[in-house]
């Protein structure tokens, strides 16, 4: 059994990579980029599960799954629990994984030496609300895509350009309390302009930054 702290499962994902995804986000983040959208994911000590139970809980989205994003949070600051999902997830389906990370590429060289082949795609470096925004799949300009096999060269080497208007819609979910939650990478303003616009309706907009996790039992 390896513990994993996880803050959501959810499919299809359309937003993050070709086709529809299996999105998996972990929990806890201790690199905390100014002006991160999913400050909801840093709290380390929430969301405990086992890599084994999350498995358990994808299964039925496998057959129908045309990839993998995994993202957080800070998949790698996991690092043992993201090789046990990996290897399992390779060892289930053919499709391919798309991992995001805050770390800079050379901090995560070791990891990828030692397990070749679990990731498809990387994208590296931390987001910088500094920065321009004109990539397709990132938040930042500074992060980078990495094609680490054949597999993510074919798959994604269409999203090393510039973003147009439909890479930054989002997924929507909700939650079972009426929390909503949006997957994506959206344009810079596009959450505060979100929130105006449904207070500008009549509705209460609260944006969560550490809301609690379910634990998959
Ligand atoms: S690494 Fe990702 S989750 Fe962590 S603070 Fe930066 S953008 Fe947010």
């Amino acid at each position: 059994m390896t513990p994993v702290t996880l803050s959501r499962l959810h499919f299809p994902v359309t937003t993050l990579g070709p086709g529809r995804r299996l999105g998996i986000w972990l929990q806890g983040c201790s690199i905390r980029c100014p002006g991160c959208i999913s400050a909801d994911t840093w709290a380390a000590a929430q969301g405990w599960t086992t890599t084994e139970s999350v498995v358990d809980a994808l299964l039925p989205w496998l057959p129908d799954a045309e990839g993998i994003t995994v993202s957080g949070g800070e998949p790698f600051d996991q690092p043992d629990a993201l090789k046990v999902l990996l290897r399992e997830l390779r060892r289930l389906s053919q499709v391919d994984i798309l991992v995001y990370s805050g770390y800079p590429f050379d901090a995560l060289s070791g990891w990828l030496r030692e397990n070749p082949g679990l990731i498809d795609v990387l994208i590296s470096e931390p987001y910088d609300e500094r920065a321009t925004q004109t990539l397709a799949l990132r938040g930042s300009d500074n992060q980078r895509i990495h094609f680490l096999t054949e597999l993510g060269s074919a798959r994604f080497a269409s999203y090393d350009r510039p973003a147009v208007p439909d890479d930054r819609r989002f997924d929507v979910m909700f939650d079972a309390d009426g929390t909503v939650w949006l997957a994506g990478i959206p344009a810079r303003d596009d959450i505060r302009r979100l929130g105006e616009a449904m207070r500008a309706l009549g509705h209460d907009v609260v944006f969560s930054e550490a809301k609690s996790s379910e634990a998959l039992s």
